[in-house]
């Protein structure tokens, strides 16, 4: 069945379930009419019946449906009518009748309502005992029982044919056979016709989907689709491949960045060789270009372990779930790190830790996180500034500034500050301060770092960081004022108290 058609699945499901509805309700119909037109028969010929008996005459002792001398007129009305009645002895001799009576059989008579062929014709028939009492007391219709008094026992008969009743029921019997298949073959033309109308865009962004490869990301379907399920589906397809796109772009440019850091060192290290090896040089002079080789070395491998490290972080699941660390002590590790080389640069670093902040996650892929914010702000800032690193708990997740005393709440955050009064970056350079390989001033010469695993300048460090918080649910927000400082400020969920 998965192989059929969307539509003609469709097609199929609603048909069937229309012929189901329909001969149901067609059935219903039927035998709802055709009994009410039994009961009304059944119910007319009781009526008749009792007007006829209220009517009975007196003809020499016998009762009879109308007197010789003057015939009254309902007997006839009720023949035109299509009635039959007649009146019999208890022996089934028919004593008096009127319409086409002698059309029905001769029968030993039985109270109540019955159906019998007459000429090939189905008839109902309602029979009725009566009690005729000749001394011009009146007939009783159903009363005193045989035996009572001088009454002699007779029945009234009224009969009808049910010809009329069958032909209604068989005309309706031919409707409904004629009606519901009709119905049933144009419904299912329709809902082809539906199913193939909503199934139709379906079909077109399959066909633009499949023109869409991994080369021609930038292509969109661009369908002018009304605001539906598929004008949906649609526009979500688009978005993706935006995204996707994007995505790829980022790839192609992460490479060809990462290419190119690669090839500036490899270039110096290749002329300085070539360099030493114009001509015979002392030993002396061999070490020299070798320590200079070295730096440049440790430079590489710095740049090379930053982009296995950012890597790692994009790819990994977020957070490290099994295991907690203590951002406070994670911060204090990191500054205890830098403090030699903040103090080589004549920056004071201050340390202010006054709660635990226990957040889930790998505490040394967070210490990179840290350390990396607080390199920077030693980095740049200049002799005699300050790197201040504070911790503290939020209520609430993210936005609000309210610290809490104790960590207790759920939803709480922990939040990191690294700030400094360095010279601060430029409006137009801080939202791209996270951007992989971003540098704020290109031509800034490289500080000679004696801590080679920060990204040495590659422009890595801030990437590394906000991947890393990412990865653990957390984010980090950078402000700056030129000239005035700046502030990074790492946030992630505070873990639970176990
Ligand atoms: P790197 O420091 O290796 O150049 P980062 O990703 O760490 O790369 O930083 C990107 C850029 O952001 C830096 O080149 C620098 O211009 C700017 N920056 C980062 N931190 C600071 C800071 N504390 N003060 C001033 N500028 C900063």
């Amino acid at each position: 069945m998965s192989s059929v058609p969307i539509r003609l699945r469709l097609t199929l499901w609603y048909t069937l379930i229309l012929a189901l509805a329909l001969l149901c309700f067609g059935l219903f119909l039927y035998f709802t009419t055709a009994r009410a037109l039994h009961t009304q028969v059944d119910t007319s010929l009781q009526l008749v019946a009792s007007q006829a008996v209220a009517n009975l005459q007196d003809e020499d002792g016998r009762p009879a449906l109308q007197n010789s001398d003057e015939p009254g007129p309902l007997p006839a009305l009720l023949a035109a009518r299509g009635y039959v009645i007649r009146l019999l002895a208890d022996t089934g001799e028919v004593l008096d009748g009127t319409g086409e009576y002698r059309r029905l059989p001769v029968v030993v008579p039985a109270p109540g309502l019955a159906t019998c062929m007459a000429a090939g014709e189905p008839w109902r028939l309602y029979t009725t005992a009566l009690t005729y009492l000749p001394d011009h007391e009146g007939p009783s219709e159903g009363s005193a029982s045989a035996g009572t008094g001088a009454g002699v026992r007779t029945y009234l008969q009224v009969a009808q044919s049910l010809a009329g009743v069958r032909e209604a029921e068989g005309q309706m019997r031919l409707l409904l056979a004629f009606a519901i298949p009709v119905a049933v073959i144009l419904a299912a033309a329709g809902g082809a016709f539906l199913a193939d109308r909503a199934l139709r865009p379906i079909d077109r962004i399959t066909r633009e989907a499949r023109r869409v490869g991994a080369e021609d990301l930038g292509r969109r379907l661009n369908l002018k689709l009304p605001d539906d399920e598929v004008g949906r589906l649609a526009r979500t397809f688009d978005e993706m491949l935006a995204r996707l796109d994007k995505a790829f772009r980022r790839e192609r440019q992460f490479t060809s960045d990462a290419a190119h850091e690669l090839r500036t060192p490899l270039t110096v290290l290749k002329g300085a060789i070539g360099v030493a090896l114009h001509r015979p040089r002392t030993a002396a002079q061999y070490r020299e270009v070798l320590r200079n080789l070295e730096a440049e070395v440790d430079r590489l491998i710095a740049l090379a372990e930053d982009l296995l490290t950012l890597a790692r972080s994009e790819s990994t699941a977020p957070g490290d779930q099994g295991s907690t660390a203590d951002l406070a002590q994670v911060a204090a590790l990191a500054v205890e790190r830098l403090r030699s080389f903040a103090t080589a640069r004549g920056v004071f670093l201050e340390l202010d830790m006054p709660v635990p902040l226990p957040v889930a996650g790998d505490p040394d892929r967070l210490g990179r996180a840290i350390y990396n914010l607080v390199h920077n702000g030693v980095k740049y800032t200049t002799a005699g500034g300050h790197v201040r690193v504070s911790g503290q708990i939020l209520a609430r997740p993210q936005g609000t500034n309210t610290p809490l005393v104790a960590p207790s709440t759920a939803h709480a955050t922990a939040e990191v500050r690294v700030a400094d009064d360095g010279p601060g970056i430029s409006p137009e350079d801080l939202p791209h301060v996270f951007d992989r390989f971003f540098r704020a001033d290109r031509a800034r010469t490289r500080t000679g770092s004696e801590e080679p695993a920060s990204g040495a300048g590659a422009g890595l460090g801030l990437t590394i960081a906000r991947s890393i918080a990412g990865a653990h649910g957390g984010d980090i927000a950078a402000t700056s004022t030129p000239g005035g400082g700046s502030t990074f400020v790492l946030r992630l969920p505070l873990a639970p108290h176990p």
